[in-house]
């Protein structure tokens, strides 16, 4: 029998209806709005395209965003002092700097920087040892969607052996972390992983985010795996996941679409995570 979808599309309205009624009732509260600033440095096609999707979904939950917009030559130094002056600005309750940035720009310098209880996108060191000891200030919005996703769906996760293809700091490693502090056996796979599919084989459950289009195969699935595609490649006109899906959808219990999977819930946690920064100032 084929795989069922997960309906990312679905499951990220659930979460945006939620964070709406409760902006509606903290605005009233509180007499604030929350602030999402957004920072651009340069041009890049698909970022341009990100920042906008996210202050379009900011906007309909009535969180306002702020959008930085820096030419592609800007220094560090410009850059890092925008970012303190809105560490530094109550109003704005998180702060979002879209990668890449150009190369003349340390990224791990400049997340360094943003305030760790601004941290919305939980790129800050922070957060990332937050998640190793198991209390993280916040969580990376696809790692979060991810296992969103998974719930949402009523997969369970403890004592499943998951398989995570891909060890980047913004979605392999934290989500590997995630699993493992749910009780899955968490096996790790990256480009110099001997025998890949030795591993994807062995999966319950497998999340793949390598940036490589139809990277797995059918042939790598084990029957009845939940199958989470986190791939984003634009091939030709197309977008695509890293899962060849036409020959996954024929072995997995579940999969996730691309585009419609990973994607729309990664931006609702954004919005879930701006709330939780907007709250926790506002109790202070
Ligand atoms: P990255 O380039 O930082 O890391 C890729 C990882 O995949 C590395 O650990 C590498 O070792 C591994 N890898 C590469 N080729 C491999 C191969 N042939 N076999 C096994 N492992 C291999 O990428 P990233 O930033 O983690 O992004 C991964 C993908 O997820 C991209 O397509 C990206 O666009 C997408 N993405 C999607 C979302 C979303 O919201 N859906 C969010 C972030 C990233």
């Amino acid at each position: 029998m084929p795989a069922r979808l997960i309906d990312g599309r679905a499951i990220a309205q659930r979460i945006r209806d939620e964070v709406k009624e409760e902006v509606l009732i903290l605005r009233e509260e509180f007499c604030v709005v929350p602030t999402l600033a957004v920072i651009l440095v340069g041009d890049d096609p698909a970022s341009v395209v990100y920042v906008r999707n996210k202050a379009k979904a900011c906007g309909d939950v009535g969180i306002r965003s702020d959008q930085h917009l820096l030419p592609g030559d800007v220094s560090s130094e410009e850059l890092l002092n925008l970012i303190e002056s809105l560490n530094n600005d109550d109003a704005v309750h998180g702060i979002l700097v879209q990668l890449p940035l150009p190369p003349h720009i340390s990224e791990r310098k400049v997340l360094e920087v943003v305030h760790p209880m601004k941290d919305v996108d939980g790129f800050h060191p922070q957060s990332l040892g937050g998640l190793l000891i198991g209390n993280p200030l916040f969580i990376a919005s696809t790692p979060l969607g991810i296992m969103e996703l998974l719930d949402q769906t009523g997969i369970g996760i403890e004592g499943k052996h998951a398989v995570v293809v891909g060890w980047s700091v913004i979605v392999g490693k934290p989500t590997a972390f995630l699993l493992l502090q749910r009780n899955a056996t968490v096996t790790i796979c990256h480009v110099k992983t001997a025998d890949l599919a030795f591993h994807t084989r062995q999966a319950d459950i497998l999340i793949v985010a390598a940036g490589r289009p139809g990277l797995i195969h059918g042939s790598m699935v084990k029957e009845g795996a939940v199958v989470v595609d986190v791939g984003i490649n634009r091939v030709g006109e197309k977008l695509v996941g890293d899962v060849d899906f036409n020959s996954v959808v024929e072995k997995a219990s579940f999969v996730t679409p691309v585009p419609g999977g990973v994607g729309p819930v990664t931006v609702a946690m954004l919005l879930r995570n701006t709330l939780e920064a907007y709250k926790r100032a506002c109790k202070r």
